[in-house]
């Protein structure tokens, strides 16, 4: 069996990265979402160990010392990270992932896994995403100005991405996301891994 395939994607807060992923997943089989550790307030509609795995900063920190995160990250203040485990059994046993990670986490697991897939979701333009991160109301105002700053700074990393979808049309976005998953699905190297056993003695 091959191994799964690691896709990492970014994008700016309020992008509509977790909707994305969301509708691919759904569309597409054998593909599972990692989830992180983070120390961040848990918000009132999630739940531990479904979108994260709530933890205080000392646990955090017990886990960065004993090396239990793929990769780690500071985020708008936050601590966040991938578990190493999580990554690695499930690759192992095959399953693709959906890494939805910040900018800094996901050079670093490229860095890691250079065959990683790097898929960055952008908004149409900086007022656009300025619109749709005051309409959710999640977010104090503050919080909001800072997410547009950070997300200038996350946008200027695109180059270090393999891929690059714009969400103005969720439709349009959601083809383009899934069409790469698709493709790479279809990688000579995933691909001829199974093929010697059904054509014996020719591969
Ligand atoms: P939020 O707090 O809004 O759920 O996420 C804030 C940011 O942290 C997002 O850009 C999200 O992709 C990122 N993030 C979530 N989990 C991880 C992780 O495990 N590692 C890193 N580096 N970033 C993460």
């Amino acid at each position: 069996m091959r191994q799964g395939i690691l896709f990492v994607v970014s994008a700016p807060s309020g992008t509509g990265k977790t909707t994305l992923c969301r509708a691919v997943k759904e569309r597409l089989p054998n593909l599972y979402f990692t989830i992180s550790y983070t120390t961040r307030e848990r918000r009132a509609n999630e739940v531990d160990g479904r979108e994260y795995h709530f933890v205080d900063r000392a646990r955090f920190e017990t886990m960065i010392r004993e090396e239990a995160f793929a990769e780690h990250a500071n985020v708008y203040g936050n601590l966040y990270g991938t578990a190493f485990v999580e990554l690695d059994t499930n690759r192992r046993a095959g399953k693709d992932l959906l890494i939805e990670i910040d900018v800094q986490g996901a050079r670093s697991l490229k860095a890691r896994f250079p065959e990683a897939v790097l898929i960055f979701i952008y908004p149409p333009s900086m007022s656009v995403l300025r619109e749709r991160l005051t309409g959710r109301g999640t977010d104090a105002e503050d919080v909001i100005a800072r997410r547009l700053a950070i997300a200038a700074q996350e946008l200027a990393q695109m180059p270090n991405y393999d891929y690059l979808i714009e969400n103005r049309d969720f439709e349009t976005a959601q083809n383009s996301f899934a069409a790469i998953i698709t493709a790479e699905r279809v990688r000579r190297p995933y691909v001829l891994e199974e093929l010697p056993e059904r054509f014996p003695g020719i591969l």
